[in-house]
């Protein structure tokens, strides 16, 4: 049987709010672990979480996936002992004896009751392992093996690493949100940070079939399938049909507003499936001063047709800093396949990088927005569910 212990990190920061983290965190745990669950047994202390593995090789594979999951903050694959000093030393020693070079011991006692002092184990068991190693010295400032043991109230826990995690907050603590997914570098990125903050996340496409290949479409669904592994097991991708409201923008006169107003649209029809959905945010890639349509007038303008907040997490990022993190979650390499999505084709030649209120109400009284809007809404866009991290189901509306 191996262990792994479960730290919970900024949780324990959260006051009242705590217990219901980690409520939400458990249940996120045993959902990605899921096909898991025959080998393992979970068992809940104050500041961590112990999973029993009755099947050692499933280790590896288990702990990659806990390392996906926001809400935890490190890992240690763990011994537990019984709380007695020749057992305790008995194991560490075992464990050093698989080392040479420097180690150092460190030992923490949470259970008071135990009668040895942190200091006074530290040295038996360094000792310990001095006498019967001679391939291994002490370093108390860059060992190459640190051995830590932690006393408490269930067993001496022994490891020897910790593996740091991706933190955040479990994913469903901070409700849902929309995201705007296009097939681009950034938006990826936003959603992949909305979910750090424990909000879970549902996605909009917007696509201009035919001029929008299903190439173009896939990339998405390989975007929202990359994410997955930080999101909630069960997510919906809604592919909105925009080619009609497409072709009404072209009859905009002022042709620099057209990126201005085709953003409006795409806010408006979000609000409008956000109610369907129950989502309580919409999530954008925007960056402040990337492009002409991302200004602070163009965000104002925008922001103006919205009733939810919109959450813009890489407003402040650098394109580098995006992409670094888009590497890191391997959406970069599926981002920069080159297909056209509706954006890159509509760009009008000198669109407005300050553009006013007034202006595109003005220009927006000519189309009849209201009504493709809903009939967009209503019969345009197809919904693909997601369920336990399959793409299961396709609705046709
Ligand atoms: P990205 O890399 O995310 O595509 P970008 O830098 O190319 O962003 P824009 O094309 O100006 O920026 O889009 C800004 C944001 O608007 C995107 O990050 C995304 O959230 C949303 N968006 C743009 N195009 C679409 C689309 N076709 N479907 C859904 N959302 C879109
Ligand atoms: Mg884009």
């Amino acid at each position: 049987m191996k262990n792994i212990l479960i730290r919970y990190g900024e949780l324990t920061l959260k006051g009242n709010n705590r217990n219901s983290f980690i409520t939400k965190l458990i249940q996120n745990i045993k959902y990605k672990l899921k096909q898991y669950k025959e080998v393992i047994v979970y068992k809940k202390d104050h500041n961590s979480l112990v999973l029993e593995i009755s099947d050692g090789s499933k280790v590896e594979q288990i702990s990659k996936i806990l390392q996906n999951i926001f809400g935890i903050y490190s890992l240690s694959i763990v011994e537990i002992v019984e709380k007695d000093l020749e057992v305790i030393m008995s194991k560490t020693l075992e464990v050093a004896m698989e080392h040479s070079g420097t180690f150092k011991v460190e030992v923490e006692r949470k259970d008071k009751s135990f009668e040895i002092s942190s200091q006074e184990l530290k040295t038996k068991v360094a000792v310990n392992i001095l006498k019967n190693n001679n391939k291994i010295s002490v370093d108390v400032h860059k060992p190459q093996l640190k051995i830590t043991v932690i006393i408490k109230h269930n067993g001496a826990f022994i490891f020897t690493s910790k593996i740091v995690s991706s933190k955040g907050l479990p994913v469903g603590v901070s409700g849902k949100g929309l995201s705007l997914l296009s097939g681009g570098i950034d938006s990826p990125v936003a959603s992949y940070l909305t979910l750090k903050r424990g909000m879970q996340v549902d996605f909009i496409h917007f696509m201009t079939p035919p001029h929008t290949s299903p190439e173009a479409l896939d990339k998405v669904f390989k975007l929202a399938s990359k994410i997955e592994k930080y999101n909630k097991s069960n997510f919906s991708l809604y592919v909105c049909d925009f080619s009609m409201i497409l072709k009404e923008l072209m009859h905009i006169k002022e042709e620099s507003y057209r990126i201005t107003i085709m953003r409006r649209i795409f806010i408006r029809i979000a609000n409008s499936l956000s109610i369907k959905i129950n989502a309580q945010a919409l999530i954008t890639g925007e960056s402040l001063g990337q492009v002409a349509s991302q200004t602070i007038e163009s965000i104002n303008v925008i922001n103006e047709v919205s009733k939810l907040p919109i959450l813009r997490p890489v407003l402040t990022f650098d394109k580098e800093e995006i992409i670094e993190v888009a590497k890191a979650i391997d959406t970069y390499e599926t981002s920069i396949l080159p297909f056209e999505d509706v954006c890159s084709m509509y760009v009008p030649k000198n669109p407005v990088t300050k553009p006013k209120s007034f202006i595109a109400q003005k220009q927006e009284e000519n189309l009849l927005l209201d009504e493709i809007i809903n009939y967009t809404v209503e019969n345009l866009i197809k919904t693909y569910i997601w369920k336990d991290g399959d793409l299961v189901e396709k609705q046709e509306k």
